[in-house]
């Protein structure tokens, strides 16, 4: 089956065509090693374990490539501020190297509480410091790169064409708001790709320009080049990386060896909180271990990034994920129902939604396409057939449904059966507009103990009386 996707740099959805047959190379930005990973940054990594399991649902074979930024990315990303590492650092009263060890961890620590699926390569910026010396002398060579008493900055004016992928109009564009004005710079667009290190900087190297360190951009372009070669088919991150960091990747990689390194860039859009954006400011930024602490858990978060398709913002609240982690658990309770049940569906049936999912994921990953589908599935007659189609679902969705009954008596083995069950129909009962009938049922419940509150979706939050 054809897979679309859609493609940052030509605005459309494209059918993917792999540079090699069955196989794809894949390069996502992973985090800078700072601070715990948000649930924002999560939505990211969620929208690049999708492609993952999309891929090999199709039957590729994967060669994806995730970066550790452990040094260089600056605290504003057009190369002014200070390192991200050190000012962290100094702060903790640790040395950068620690910080990096002990954020590393917890961020693989999350990934694995999402059960987002195991990349290929890991690997740590500071573990390819050679690779990206080498890469800004071949600019440098090829007349890209030009020394300031800062570092070595990109030649912006020589390449054909910047931007190519932001729909920014540098041309005739002051600078301004974006980009700090530095007088030594040819070109206000410039970028640093490596940087003289002050004397008091930990993270810094031999270069023929003394002690310094690369800069954030160069990083992944030297990374994706090691590992995946000078061509490979996608490059992932969120789309606050379209118009610096994935612009520069591109420019550097046509300065060091001629042309754009990737067929397909991909971008997925932000997580909002409340409508707005995370913010230190607001005390609004959540960590997985933040959701777990409410009652959350981490697949719960996962449900609901499947709600919103990865191009659209996504807002999140307690409300809505909290529906998700009933929804989570309604759903492990079918699969439980379906997998107890002898009774036999066609299978034709089983083959209908088999391809209906598979061409909502062939479809630029549309999620939220997907997860109806699952839903209309478990409506079934119960049966064994639509326990093991959603386990084959699971190997997309990575929900780890095949474990259900360990959630399940986990976190709500004190909720009976027969509660679910009284739930399920009060919601038919909704959809049929038949609310006293809903009424009676939650009336029901409320004599069997639990008092339950309508939260969102048609999905409903539980107490005991
Ligand atoms: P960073 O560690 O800041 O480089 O970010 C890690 C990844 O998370 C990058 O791909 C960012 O684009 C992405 N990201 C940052 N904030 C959000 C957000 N609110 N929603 C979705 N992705 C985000
Ligand atoms: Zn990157």
């Amino acid at each position: 089956m054809k897979i679309n996707l859609y493609n940052t740099q030509t605005h459309t959805k494209e059918e993917f065509k792999p540079i090699k047959k069955n196989e794809v190379k894949i390069y996502t930005c992973g985090p800078t090693v700072y601070n715990f990973a948000s649930i924002g940054n999560f939505r990211t990594y969620l929208f690049m374990d999708s492609l993952r399991r999309m891929f090999k649902y199709n039957g590729y074979k994967l060669n994806h490539v995730m970066n550790i930024t452990d040094v260089g990315h600056l605290t504003s990303d057009a190369d002014t501020g200070e390192d991200k590492m050190e000012k962290a650092a100094r702060k903790e009263g640790k040395n950068p190297y620690e910080i990096a060890e002990f954020y590393t961890k917890a961020f693989i620590n999350d990934i694995e509480r999402l059960n987002i699926d195991k990349v290929e390569t890991i690997t740590k910026a500071t573990d390819n410091i050679s690779q990206m010396l080498e890469m800004v002398q071949e600019i440098i060579k090829n007349g890209y790169g030009y020394e300031t008493s800062k570092g070595i900055y990109f030649d912006v004016s020589k390449l054909d064409k910047y931007p190519v992928l932001s729909n920014n109009e540098v041309t005739g564009q002051e600078a301004g708001a974006r980009i700090e004005v530095d007088p030594e710079k040819r070109n206000p667009y410039d970028f640093a790709i490596w940087i003289k290190a002050p004397e008091n900087h930990i993270m810094k190297w031999d270069s023929p320009w003394g002690k310094s360190y690369p800069g954030w951009h160069i990083e992944c372009s030297a990374m994706s080049r090691r590992f995946l070669g000078e061509h490979f088919d996608i490059h992932t991150g969120g789309v606050d990386h379209i118009p610096v960091h994935h612009e520069n990747e591109i420019a550097q990689c046509k300065g060091a060896f001629g042309h754009s390194p990737v067929n397909t860039w991909m971008h997925c859009e932000f997580l909002l909180i409340d409508g707005g954006k995370m913010s230190k400011s607001l005390n609004n930024i959540y960590t997985v271990s933040d959701l777990i602490e409410k009652g959350i858990e981490p697949l719960a978060y996962k449900l609901f990034c499947f709600s919103a398709h990865y191009r659209n913002k996504l807002n999140f609240t307690f409300d809505g994920v909290k529906a998700s982690q009933v929804a989570l658990n309604r759903m492990r309770q079918s699969y439980i129902g379906h997998l107890s049940s002898d009774d036999d569906i066609d299978d034709t049936i089983i083959t209908e939604y088999e391809e209906k999912f598979h061409e909502a994921i062939n479809d630029d990953l549309n999620m939220p396409k997907a997860i109806g589908i699952v839903w209309e599935a478990l409506k079934n007659t119960k049966s064994k057939k639509i326990a093991k189609l959603l386990l084959k679902f699971d190997e997309v969705l990575g929900l780890d449904l095949e474990n259900s009954a360990k959630y399940l008596e986990e976190n709500t083995s004190d909720i009976p059966e027969e509660i679910y069950r009284l739930i399920e129909e009060r919601k038919q009962a909704k959809e049929n507009k038949d609310y006293s009938k809903a009424d009676e049922i939650r009336e029901k419940i409320r004599e069997k103990g639990y008092v339950i509150k309508d939260i969102k979706n048609g999905e409903v939050e539980i107490e005991r009386v």
